[in-house]
């Protein structure tokens, strides 16, 4: 049996080039910028501020509301300006692997607004946005338990890799490609896990393992990034 060559010829487990940067939108409450190859997030949290309309508020706990948008110039076939179906449900998926981490009790009435946008795509932009808006999180001072860090890991035909990329989504040779991006604690606790395409039991175990592995350098990356906004500012 031949070894199988990932398209741009990283190891089975080997991440994209990872980039972080944090207070980046000078007038935000906190911000950063968090790249994988060539997919790159940039997030701005606002807030907490009260809630409008007055009946949306929660008089026990404040509200994350995450907005994901890809600008049309991320991809090669320009994308629809404005929010969509696609858009629509990964903002909530940002909040459902989000909210875990975050002290809302402590902010009633209040809204937490995170405005992820995607500025260059290829493949990833969820699990990057999800990086980026942690760090943001964490950078606007919200109480966090925990930072998440977000990476997809795939299978192409029968082989479990980390960090899949545009090239590799499309992987079309044997059992084709399947995606699966999970978000984890630190400690490895996971908030968020989709699946796209098949997978059977014991590889969904391996590619968990994976992700937990990687989840480590992400952490790594984000805490350095983090440190270096606290010594500039
Ligand atoms: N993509 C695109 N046009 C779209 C949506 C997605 O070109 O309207 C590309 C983009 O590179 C994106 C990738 O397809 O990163 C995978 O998209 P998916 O919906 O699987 O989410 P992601 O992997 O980015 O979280």
């Amino acid at each position: 049996m031949t070894e199988f060559k990932r398209p741009d010829g990283r190891k089975e487990d080997e991440l994209r080039e990872m980039k972080a940067k944090v207070g980046i939108i000078p007038n935000a409450d906190g911000s950063a910028m968090y790249q994988s190859g060539n997919t790159i997030a940039i997030a701005a949290v606002y807030g907490p501020k009260k809630m409008h309309p007055q009946h949306k508020q929660d008089p026990k706990r404040g509200v994350l509301r995450c907005t994901y948008n890809m600008n049309s110039f991320s991809v090669s076939e320009r994308i629809r300006p404005g929010p969509s179906r696609r858009s629509t449900e990964i903002s909530k998926i940002i909040e459902w692997s989000l909210e875990p981490v975050l002290d809302l009790d402590r902010f009633p009435n209040t809204v937490i607004d995170v405005h992820i946008n995607i500025i260059q795509a290829d493949a990833g932009t969820r699990c990057a946005g999800i990086n980026a808006a942690s760090m943001a999180l964490a950078h606007a001072g919200i109480p966090m338990r925990d930072l998440i860090l977000s990476i997809a890991a795939g299978k192409l035909d029968k082989t479990i890799v980390i960090d899949v990329n545009k090239a590799e989504e499309d992987f079309k040779e044997g059992e084709g490609s399947t995606d699966i991006p999970i978000s984890m604690t630190s400690s490895g606790e996971i908030t968020h896990l989709q699946l796209d395409g098949k997978i059977n039991s014991k590889q969904l175990k391996k590619a968990i393992e994976m992700a937990r592995k990687s989840s480590k350098e992400i952490y790594e990356v984000q805490k350095k990034a983090l440190k270096e906004s606290v010594n500039l500012e």
